[in-house]
């Protein structure tokens, strides 16, 4: 099925530090084991463990990748990395999201943080980036996407991605903490920041911690994706409805009444099948809310949440669900090309998507 990675696709959901190539995990995990600040041999084999992972074991490895990850020149390649890879199987619009960090023992702020990231962005070389709307680069930005003809597979014009950035909020943090980090966010919008995630261990932390920063982000302007429904938590979820942010993200311990008030608000999901199952959330592809929400016509969206940590790619995604759901090339582009109008970056870019899609549309048939 090359078709699947030949196919121009939109990232939706890609936690930074969970799409970080292993072979890039391991060369840390080496240096740093050898300045003996960590045991490699007690950390290879945890990052080689592709297979399943419970959800509370997941975290404990974001523990550790952040451990591997968080001095400001790693933050800058690892992102110039994850973008080069999401390219590199013809995404050509993705929505990168990271949680800042404080970390007073290496100078990190916040705002460092994003900055190093931004240092990413600019440092990919493989492919040409557009993240900065209006500036210089939105010159860029009218016609940032080969034509169909030169399309990205084997045509002589450079790939170019589109990327923004979402600003998460973790579920250990305090309100004043994540409100910080919306407020980073709109000091970081003219850098191509367009939202807020809510994201971390579901297991901890109370909704109603985080309303306030949520809140002042809707008020400003700012779109917000929430985690929603991981772990079985009626009254969250309703709570998570009500506020009606502009996308979810799983949705999988939802009872009828969550399906009714989701399905009549519209909201679009963002579905990580890989992800679900290797955390033993879905039991199996074939039970995955996927099929009922497809065959409902809801707006979702195909994501790998973190192609590093369950070992997959937005590729592999669409493979799966062509695979196991019996759909076709066709479907499956019209399924990337339906995301298009869930993204959060302007109606500038929506445009120029669109155009893409339409034209790589018209050479397929
Ligand atoms: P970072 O924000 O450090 O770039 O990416 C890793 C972080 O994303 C994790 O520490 C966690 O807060 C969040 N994250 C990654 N994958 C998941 C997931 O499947 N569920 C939730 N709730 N959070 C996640």
């Amino acid at each position: 099925m090359e078709w699947c990675v030949s196919m121009p696709k939109l990232e939706l959901h890609a936690h930074l530090n969970g799409s970080i190539r292993n072979s890039t995990l391991l060369e840390l995990a080496k240096a740093l084991g050898e300045k003996g600040v960590i045991d490699f041999s007690q950390v290879e084999h945890v990052i080689l463990k592709y297979d399943d992972r419970s959800l509370k074991e997941v975290f404990k490895l974001f523990d550790l990748i952040h451990i591997l990850t968080t001095d400001h020149a790693t933050v800058t390649r690892i992102t110039k990395e994850v973008v080069e890879d999401f390219a590199s199987e013809n995404v050509v619009y993705l929505e990168l999201r990271t949680t800042p960090k404080k970390n007073d023992s290496i100078g990190m702020s916040k705002r460092s943080y994003i900055e190093a990231v931004m240092k990413g962005l600019r440092s990919v070389s493989s492919v040409d980036v557009a993240f900065v709307p209006h500036s210089e680069d939105s010159r860029t930005l009218l016609n940032p996407l080969p034509s169909a003809k030169n399309d990205n597979c084997n045509g002589d014009s450079r790939k170019k991605i589109f990327v923004r950035l979402l600003l998460s909020i973790d579920r250990r943090e305090t309100t004043e903490a994540a409100i910080e980090t919306v407020k980073l966010a709109l000091e970081m919008r003219q850098f191509g920041v367009v939202g807020i995630d809510l994201s971390g261990n579901p297991s901890i932390g109370e909704w109603i911690t985080y309303l306030p920063a949520l809140k002042f982000a809707r008020e400003q302007g700012l779109y917000v994706t929430l985690h929603c429904g991981e772990v079985p938590n009626s009254k969250e979820i309703h709570n998570m409805l009500d506020f009606h942010p502009e996308r979810i993200g799983h949705a999988i311990f939802f009872e009828e009444e969550h399906w009714r008030k989701l399905k009549s608000s519209n909201i679009p999901v963002e579905i990580c099948l890989t992800s679900n199952i290797r955390t033993l959330s879905v039991p199996s592809i074939d039970v995955h809310h996927f099929v009922d929400l497809y065959k409902s016509k809801h707006p979702l969206v195909l994501c790998t949440d973190d192609s590093g940590v369950f070992s997959t790619s937005l590729s592999n995604e669409y493979k799966i669900v062509a695979n196991s759901f019996g759909l076709g090339m066709r479907e499956m582009f019209e399924l990337s090309r339906n995301a298009v109008e869930f993204i959060f970056a302007d109606s500038g870019v929506k445009e120029d998507l669109r155009t893409y899609f339409n034209s790589v549309a018209k050479n397929m048939e």
